[in-house]
């Protein structure tokens, strides 16, 4: 078929998700390798948002293709109640990379899932209801996950009772960040005021992915810790995007020496190439469960092929050093960022950890307004993006931010060939440049 005939029958028969349906312009996509995929006509595209912060060890590996192969035809499906041995070793590996002692796992379909358990089990260990989180979150797109969202993906739900919803020390690009001892204090204060006794767990992503790669301030991470150890509050770390070396390790929470309580994984687990989601337990959370019901399941649980496609993409990690590939390529990735803020006034901000970047589009250097409204877009973030792809760049744009996280795989070249694209859009698009266009690499 022809990526208008695609297009075209998916339009009709299909829902595209947290969109309107009459506004989606998606592309057709027949192939992918490594960092790029290309149209069923051949037009390539550089990914520049591993599709959604997903494919870490980039597309089309051939190990992990064969390791899904061989299981669906050794077993590619049994009921969760019996054991496979991918199931089995996948949790040993697992309990090997996660931090200090969470080494008991279970297995989902993704991440929402993940966090759904992660909540349930945090009020079934401390036997409270409330769960906090940040504004400023995303969670999951299911009825719990949902509520504990922090973003207007969430505006229009009616929300699960008991969340608790905080500030993150992030109050945007035109007031910038609270210190790690003032957000403590604020966090504290509201913990006291909703009553310690009754608060189950804290949920929070270490680094916060789609709401614009917040990395906290020095301590903060550590200050969380100590207070769920002072409350008896169980420390959920949303580790489903900034897992899997995305910030040069292997979770965000390793840049601190924090270990959460609970550690939910999903997107780079497989690197999407079968959904998975796992929900890492300290061991003292998961011997609550030795002589008490763990009263929850999914039939797709613990999936073999799943399983399989995990333990071939951790394989892969190891096998081609990317954990630190992404600390030395996002060295890299810092300082073309960091020339982008240099040469453009529209840059705003620009953030990055490992290979997991942001920029801050803003509408006048001095106000530092945002070049589109919080939860909306505006005419320059539309031609920016439709920029982005006419010139073969495929990045995530939201609101007046655009992502840099290209699977961990990417060449300095092509990393370059980004940025380079990305200028000459900003110098283009936009006005208010401080230099003339540039387009090649630097
Ligand atoms: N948590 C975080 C931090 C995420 O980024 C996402 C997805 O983007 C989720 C949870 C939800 O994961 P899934 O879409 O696999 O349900």
């Amino acid at each position: 078929m022809t990526s208008e005939e695609i297009i075209a029958l998916a339009k009709r028969h299909t829902i595209f998700e947290w969109s309107m349906q009459g506004a989606v312009e998606p592309i057709a996509v027949a192939g992918a390798k490594g960092s790029h995929f290309w149209t069923p006509e051949g037009k390539r595209y550089l990914d520049f948002n591993s599709q959604l912060m997903c494919v870490n060890i980039g597309h089309g590996d051939p190990r992990v293709i064969r390791a899904i192969q061989a299981q669906a035809e050794a077993l590619a499906y049994i009921s969760p109640f019996l054991v496979s041995e991918p199931r089995a070793r996948l949790g040993e590996k697992l309990a090997a990379i996660a931090p200090g002692d969470i080494d008991v796992f279970f297995f989902t379909n993704g991440g929402a899932e993940a966090n759904e358990n992660a909540m349930k089990i945090a009020r079934w260990v401390t036997g409270r209801q409330k769960i906090m989180t940040f504004y400023r979150s995303y969670h999951g797109g299911t009825a719990g996950a949902i509520s504990a969202t922090g973003d207007p993906r969430r505006w229009t739900e009616p929300s699960m009772p008991g969340i608790v919803h905080v500030l993150n020390p992030y109050h945007g690009i035109e007031q910038g960040w609270d210190t790690a001892d003032a957000a403590l204090a604020y966090l504290d204060e509201v913990i006291r005021l909703e009553g310690p006794q009754t608060i189950a767990g804290f949920l929070l992503e270490p680094v916060v992915g789609t709401n614009g790669i917040l990395i906290p301030p020095p301590g903060f991470l550590a200050g969380i810790r100590a207070l769920c150890d002072k409350y008896g509050i169980v420390m959920i770390a949303d580790e489903i995007m900034s897992g899997f070396g995305r910030t040069g390790e292997w979770f965000a929470v390793n840049h601190w020496n924090v270990v959460p309580d609970i550690l939910t994984m999903a997107k780079g687990l497989t690197s999407a190439y079968v959904p998975l989601g796992a929900v890492g337990l300290r061991r003292p959370i998961a011997d609550h469960f030795k002589d008490r019901l763990f009263a929850s399941g999914l039939t797709y649980n613990s999936h073999p092929l799943a399983c399989a496609a995990a333990l071939a993409t951790l394989r892969v990690y190891e096998e081609d050093h990317l954990i630190e590939r992404a600390r030395q390529m996002g060295a890299v990735m810092k300082g073309l960022l960091a020339d982008l803020a240099e040469r453009h006034s529209s840059v705003g901000a620009v953030r990055s950890i490992g290979l997991f970047g942001v920029v801050e589009l803003v509408r006048d250097a001095r106000t530092r307004e945002p070049l589109a409204p919080f939860g909306g877009t505006s005419p320059e973030m539309k031609a920016l993006n439709a920029y982005f792809r006419e010139h073969g760049l495929f990045t995530f744009v939201r609101w007046h931010n655009f992502f840099t996280n290209p699977p961990l795989c990417i060449t300095e070249a092509e990393l370059r060939e980004g940025f380079a694209i990305i200028d000459a859009a900003l110098s283009r698009v936009l006005s208010g440049e401080r230099t003339s266009v540039q387009t090649t690499s630097r």
